[in-house]
């Protein structure tokens, strides 16, 4: 299961974040938390899978369209992570405060509805190249991520 480095990292007793979840199924959802640890990032996750796919976003994410954003993909999220805002206590992976600060749809740059949409998500995700269009309250509009070669295998660009 995707969720297996995520559980590794965390131990939930001492954290108050989510353990899983269920995607709900009518459409395909994004998040962007905002979290104020050890250095501020916003960590931009997408549905997929039944899953959350994640990258930390150090400057976060822009809706100017010259702006491309370095961001590191990090381990699979429970789908339960899409609504999380809180604090992560002290000495636990990732400690510090978790907000929510946009949210919303998510569909494919062609598709529309949901299956569509995961099946291009998913495989612009094999390709490197994700396109998709954010149905948020301040993200609105066509995005994409693109992974970029000799930066090490975690490194994409949020454009
Ligand atoms: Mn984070």
């Amino acid at each position: 299961m995707a969720l297996t480095l995520y559980k590794k990292k965390r131990s939930f007793k001492d954290t108050p974040e989510p353990v899983g979840g269920k995607a709900s199924g009518a459409v395909l959802r994004f998040v962007v938390q905002k979290h104020d640890a050890t250095r501020l990032h916003y960590d931009f996750r997408l549905e997929m899978e039944g899953v959350l796919k994640s990258w930390a976003v150090p400057k976060g994410p822009s809706l100017n369209p010259e702006d491309k954003r370095l961001a590191m993909m990090v381990e699979d999220h429970p789908y339960d992570y899409r609504t999380f805002e809180g604090t992560i206590p002290k000495g636990n992976y990732g400690a510090g405060t978790v907000m929510v600060w946009d949210q919303g749809e998510v569909t494919g740059a062609d598709a529309s509805d949901r299956e569509g949409s995961e099946e291009e998500l998913r495989r612009g995700l094999e390709k490197g190249r994700l396109s998709f269009k954010l149905h948020g309250e301040k993200l609105r509009g066509e995005f994409a991520l693109v992974k970029v070669n000799g930066r090490g295998e975690n490194a994409w660009l949020l454009m």
